[in-house]
């Protein structure tokens, strides 16, 4: 089976080279990605539009099947709609008295601001404290994936994580942790360059000073 990073980095490649089988990983299982091609081909035309009023020429060669690969590109990474991340969860939960944090740090994170539908991304940390059930790790990230393919805000985010860990999973604490850059900040604007912003959600043992502490002693520590 491959990675999900394999996965992505595929359909990466086949979007470029405009190929219309791709492999969804997201739910755990392989399967095309159900473009929708009525949305597509409205996507595409407002694309060629869009070409237009910012002055180039749709209809030069480097050009010419830019719409379609925008929109296809543009269904990918707001995939996230049609997801049920919950149901990803519930696809791998198992009965465990392990009642200790399980932490994954460092999952790579890559979404959409809703304000200016320009890229953020970084690094989401995610811990809980199991309250009966575990839920299997590669799953987590797979959360991620859902939230972050859609159209968002890096605080929303956070919380979505966090509440579906907690609502579906019913663990003892959740903690979500993200820090991302904006290209809505560093390509525009004030530009500075080097900003990160970070973003916090807790439940449950986390608000506890103790267990938070321990929580970002863990992401802090490079020992990985
Ligand atoms: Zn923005």
């Amino acid at each position: 089976m491959q990675s999900i990073t394999d996965n992505e980095s595929k359909i990466k490649r086949d979007v470029e080279h405009e190929d219309i089988i791709e492999t969804n990983n997201l739910t755990g299982d392989k399967q095309l990605i159900e473009y929708d091609k009525q949305v597509l081909d409205n996507l595409a035309g407002h694309y060629e539009h869009i070409l237009e009023s910012v002055g180039d020429d749709k209809d030069r060669e480097g050009l010419e099947k830019t719409p379609m690969r925008v929109a296809k590109s543009i269904q990918f990474l707001t995939q996230g709609y049609k997801v049920d991340p919950a149901a990803i969860l519930k696809s791998a939960m198992f009965k465990e008295d392990h009642k200790h944090m399980v932490l994954i740090k460092d999952i790579e994170m890559y979404s959409l601001c809703e304000h200016h539908m320009l890229p953020f991304f970084g690094k989401a940390h995610i811990a809980y404290i199991p309250n009966g059930h575990i839920v299997g790790l590669s799953k987590i990230p797979r959360v991620v994936d859902a939230f972050a393919r859609r159209l968002q805000v890096q605080e929303r985010l956070t919380d979505q994580i966090k509440d579906c860990i907690q609502d579906t999973l019913n663990p003892l604490g959740v903690a979500v942790v993200i820090e991302a850059k904006h290209l809505c900040m560093l390509m525009r604007g004030i530009q500075k360059q080097n900003s990160v912003a970070t973003t916090s959600s807790f439940t449950g043992a986390f608000l506890k000073d103790s267990t938070r502490s321990e929580f970002i002693n863990l992401i802090s520590s490079s020992l990985s």
